[in-house]
């Protein structure tokens, strides 16, 4: 029987924690992400130097890194930043910046390395079918994740899980539809015999359709 894979075990614990799990596994890296990258590279010449290349953090990651309440190091990245807008300002020409966000970059990799592994399963079927049972008790993938899933060149989404992800967005598609029908004028009583989860299902379709994580 084949060892079960590190990202196995990684999926099983973000499947049994609310919303999306590659949005909540992503969530944990990038903050170790951060948190490494303060603790050794923000004195580093060469991470120093791409992150100029990439014109720094998205305003997401830059939000994140603000979490950290680590002063210096946000000066120090932020004047590299503000000093290239400088020079850009003076010569009213901008510079194309190479590469992307070095958060998204890295936010990119893992999420291509764990939806990979979803249409590839662990290569041992008890563990397979143990991963579709956890899989499919969990909140699924969101919109964004699922839509990247779909894009993935050269990989065919296992049944079981396109079916899981289809049915459930449908699901709440349907749901959705109910609410804004019994949302209308003098539909008080209809609306009133919702269940309280259908009564907030705008909050669950935002969540599902923009993907990321509730706070615990
Ligand atoms: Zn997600
Ligand atoms: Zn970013």
């Amino acid at each position: 029987m084949a060892e079960k894979h590190v990202n196995y075990f990684a999926l099983q614990k973000a499947c049994e924690k609310p919303g999306c799990p590659v949005c909540r596994i992503i969530d944990e890296r990038i903050h170790r992400y951060i948190d490494g990258m303060l603790f050794e590279h923000i004195s580093d010449r060469t991470f120093r130097a791409q992150y100029r290349e990439s014109g720094g953090f998205c305003s997401v990651h830059a939000e994140t890194l603000l979490t950290y309440r680590d002063g210096l190091a946000v000066a120090i990245l932020g004047q590299d930043t503000l000093g290239a807008y400088l020079e850009d300002f003076r010569k009213k020409k901008m510079r194309k910046y190479k590469y992307p966000c070095p958060a998204c970059g890295e936010q990119y990799r893992i999420e291509k390395e764990f939806l990979t592994f979803l249409t590839e399963g662990n290569g041992d079927t008890a563990a397979d079918t143990e991963l579709q049972q956890f899989f499919c008790a969990s909140g699924g993938l969101c919109v964004p994740h699922y839509a990247q899933l779909v894009s993935l060149k050269g990989r065919k989404i296992p049944e079981w899980l396109s079916s899981f992800q289809e049915q459930k967005f449908q699901q709440l598609m349907n749901r959705t539809s109910r609410f804004i029908e019994c949302s209308a004028w003098g539909k008080q009583k209809e609306f009133s015999a919702l269940s309280d989860a259908d009564k907030i299902v705008w909050k669950e379709l935002a969540a599902t359709v923009r993907g990321g994580i509730q706070p615990d």
